[in-house]
C-alpha cells in the first residue's frame, strides 16, 4: 500500500509493533528499514517521532504529531474485587487513603535494602523503639502524609495476590540497579505491574557505585516502554542509593505525586474488606496474620472471614507491635484470633455473626472442592468456545524462546494473526526455559505459555498442572503460529498429553556397519515400548526426539523391555549416542 503523501498522526514515541501496524507492514520490515538508517530496535522498542516520521515517509506517508492523547492500550487483568467494591460505594463517602506500594525488581538489585532504608528514615518508627519485627507491611510518613509499603520478599506474594484477584498495591516501585540495568526479573516485574494496571515508578538504585550507568538504564527502560520523564516520557525515574540512604525522600515524593494522579480512595465507614499479607502460626499466640485494610475500618472484636479461615479478632496491633483498636483503609494490622491459616493474597471481610462466618467458610470449602474436580483450564481448545460465548476477546500469551533471535519473528507472526476479531497480547517474551514465575504470570493473567525450542522446568510443569495453565512447546515456528491460527478459528485438533512410559540408561555404544550406532541400555524405570516415542537426554540437554528404529532384547526384536532388563536400541536417523545418555520413552494420549 502506498500512502501518496497521506498524513498520519504519530505520538511522541511509538513502539515498532504499532508503527508497523499503522503502515501495514511487517515489524521485521520496519526493523530492517531502521537498521539501514542506522537505528537498531526490537519490536517492543519505542522510537521517537522524528525516527518514526522517516520510516513512514519511506512508505509515502507524511507524519504529523498526534493531536489527542494516545488512546489507552487495551487493558489486561481483572479489576480486583475490593476495587470493584470501592467503585460501588457512594462517591460522597469516599475519602483519600495512603497509597499502598510494593517493591519489585531483579534479585540483588536492592529491594530488601531499599525497604530497610525507607523504614529507617522514618522518624516515627525510630521513636517507637525501632522495632524491626517483620510483619509484611509498614507505613512511613513523608511531610505529614502516610505511605504504606508491602514488605514481602520478592514478588512471589505480589503474584499470588494478583493470581487471586486481590491486587494489593496502588503503585509499584521497580528497583533497577544502575550498575546492572534491566534484567529478566525486571521485565517480569514490568509485565506483572502492567497486567495488574498498577503505575510504575523506577528507583534507580546503587547510583553510589563507580560503575553505575544511569543513562544506559534509562535507554533500557525506554525499550520496555517505560520512557523516563526527563526524556519526555511518563515514567518517574528516581536515582537512589539504598546503601547510603540517599534519594529516599525523593522516592517518597515521587510516590505521592503518582498517588495524587491516581484515584486512591476508600470509604472508611463502608464494608470492611482487605487482603491477607502474611500469616504464621505462633506456638503460644495461634494464628498471627497481617491484614491490609482496603475499605471500611477494622476493629478489635470484629468477626473476620479470610479464604476458609475465620474468627473473632482477639487482639490487634499496628506494624510497630503496639496495640491498636481500629485500622482504617491502607492500614496494615496484625491480628490474632483466626481459626486457621489464611493464605497470603486471600481477601478478608468482616461479617456480623459467627454463624454467617461458618456458612461462608463451608460454602467456600465446597466450592474449592468442586473447582478442583473440574479444574477449569485456559487452554487453546477452550479459547474459541469462550470467544463464541463472548467471554474472551483477547488471547494472552507468555512466550519463551531459546534465543532473542527467535522471539522477534514469532512475535511478528503472532501480531499478524492478532488482527482479526480476537486480539493477541504477548504479556511477556523472554529467552530461557519455562520456569515457575512464567506459570504464575500466566495463571494470574489467564494466559497460555508458548515455548519455542525450550523446556518447561519440572517445578514449572507441576505448577502449571496445579494451576491449570496450558503450556505448549514447539520446535518449528510455523507449527506454533499454525496452532494459534487454528485456535483463533476454532479448528484446533484435540490436545495430546505426554505420558512417560519409562527410562533407560545407555551403558555402551556399538557401531554396526550399514545399521549405524546401537545403544546397549538398561531399563531403569518403567518400560521401553517399540512403538513409543523417544527422547534422549545428555545431562540437561535433549539430544534427540523421535522414534526407535529398532528395539532388541538379546538378539530378538521385541515390543517392549521392562525395568531391570538390558536391551539394544536403535534411533531413527540418529547415531550420535554416548554412554551415560538417558533414553526416555513416552506416548501421546488424547487429553480427556
Ligand atoms: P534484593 O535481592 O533485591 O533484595 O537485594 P538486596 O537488598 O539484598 O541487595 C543486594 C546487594 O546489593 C547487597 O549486597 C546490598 O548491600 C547491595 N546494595 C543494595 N543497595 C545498594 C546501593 O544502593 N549501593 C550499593 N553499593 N550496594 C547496594
Amino acid at each position: 500500500m502506498s500512502g501518496n503523501g497521506h498524513k498520519i498522526e504519530l505520538p511522541a514515541n511509538i513502539v515498532i509493533r504499532d508503527l508497523a501496524q499503522i503502515v501495514e507492514k511487517s515489524p521485521i520490515e520496519i526493523i530492517k528499514k531502521l537498521m539501514t538508517n542506522g537505528v537498531m530496535a526490537t519490536i517492543n522498542q519505542p522510537v521517537d517521532f522524528d525516527t518514526a516520521a522517516i520510516v513512514v515517509a519511506e512508505y509515502g506517508f507524511e507524519a504529523v504529531p498526534e493531536a489527542v492523547a494516545e488512546a489507552p492500550k487495551e487493558e489486561v487483568g481483572e479489576v480486583p474485587m475490593w476495587r470493584q467494591m470501592i467503585a460501588g460505594e457512594d462517591n460522597s463517602l469516599l475519602k483519600g487513603r495512603p497509597p499502598v506500594v510494593t517493591i519489585l525488581g531483579h534479585v540483588d538489585h536492592g529491594k530488601t535494602s531499599l525497604l530497610d532504608a525507607i523504614r529507617q528514615t522514618d522518624v516515627a518508627a525510630g521513636e517507637a523503639g525501632g522495632i524491626t519485627q517483620h510483619i509484611g507491611a509498614y507505613q512511613v510518613e513523608q511531610k505529614g502524609r502516610i505511605v504504606t509499603f508491602l514488605d514481602t520478599p520478592g514478588h512471589a506474594a505480589f503474584t499470588a495476590m494478583r493470581a487471586r484477584g486481590a491486587q494489593g498495591a496502588d503503585v509499584v516501585v521497580l528497583v533497577v540497579a544502575a550498575d546492572d540495568g534491566v534484567m529478566p526479573q525486571t521485565k517480569e516485574a514490568i509485565a506483572h505491574a502492567k497486567a495488574a494496571r498498577v503505575p510504575i515508578i523506577v528507583a534507580l538504585n546503587k547510583v553510589d557505585k563507580p560503575n553505575a550507568n544511569p543513562e544506559r538504564v534509562k535507554q533500557q527502560l525506554a525499550e520496555q516502554e517505560l520512557v523516563p520523564d526527563d526524556w519526555g516520557g511518563q515514567t518517574l525515574v528516581v536515582p537512589v542509593s539504598a546503601k547510603q540512604k540517599k534519594g529516599i525522600s525523593d522516592l517518597l515524593e515521587a510516590i505521592l505525586l503518582v498517588a495524587d494522579n491516581t484515584d486512591i480512595r476508600a470509604n472508611p465507614g463502608g464494608k470492611v474488606i482487605g487482603t491477607i499479607i502474611e500469616a504464621e502460626l505462633d506456638k503460644t499466640k495461634g494464628v498471627v496474620a497481617t491484614l491490609l485494610v482496603q475499605n471500611g475500618t477494622l476493629q478489635a472484636g470484629d468477626i473476620v472471614v479470610a479464604g476458609t479461615a475465620f474468627g473473632r479478632i482477639k487482639a490487634m496491633a499496628d506494624f510497630h507491635g503496639k496495640p491498636m483498636k481500629k485500622a482504617t483503609p491502607s492500614t496494615p494490622a496484625l491480628v490474632m484470633g483466626l481459626s486457621d491459616m489464611p493464605s497470603a493474597g486471600d481477601i478478608f471481610e468482616v461479617v456480623a455473626t459467627d454463624r454467617e462466618a461458618r456458612e461462608i467458610v463451608t460454602e467456600r470449602a465446597d466450592a474449592i472442592k468442586k473447582k478442583s474436580q473440574e479444574r477449569k483450564k485456559v487452554s487453546l481448545e477452550d479459547l474459541f468456545s469462550s470467544y463464541e460465548k463472548g467471554e474472551a476477546k483477547s488471547l494472552n500469551l507468555v512466550l519463551k524462546a531459546d534465543v532473542q533471535g527467535s522471539l522477534e519473528p514469532i512475535i511478528g507472526e503472532l501480531d499478524k494473526l492478532g488482527k482479526g476479531e480476537i486480539t493477541i497480547n504477548v504479556l511477556y517474551a523472554e529467552t530461557g526455559n519455562i520456569g515457575e514465575n512464567d506459570v504464575m504470570l500466566a495463571s494470574a493473567s489467564k494466559a497460555i505459555i508458548l515455548g519455542f525450542s525450550v523446556q518447561a522446568e519440572v517445578a514449572a510443569r507441576r505448577l502449571a498442572e496445579a494451576e491449570g495453565v496450558d503450556v505448549r512447546l514447539y520446535d518449528i515456528i510455523y507449527r506454533l503460529t499454525e496452532d494459534i491460527e487454528k485456535a483463533l478459528k476454532g479448528m484446533l485438533a484435540p490436545e495430546f498429553v505426554e505420558k512417560t512410559l519409562g527410562k533407560a540408561q545407555v551403558l555402551k555404544v556399538f557401531g554396526i556397519s550399514k545399521v549405524g550406532k546401537i545403544a546397549g541400555c538398561r531399563v531403569i524405570e518403567g518400560e521401553l515400548r517399540r512403538n513409543g516415542k523417544v527422547r534422549m537426554k545428555r545431562g540437561a540437554d535433549i539430544v534427540f526426539e523421535g522414534d526407535f528404529s529398532s528395539l532388541k532384547h538379546e538378539k530378538d526384536d521385541v515390543r517392549e523391555v521392562r525395568t531391570g532388563f538390558e536391551c539394544g536400541v536403535g534411533l531413527r536417523n540418529f547415531h550420535d549416542i554416548e554412554s551415560g545418555d538417558i533414553i526416555e520413552c513416552y506416548v501421546l494420549e488424547k487429553a480427556e
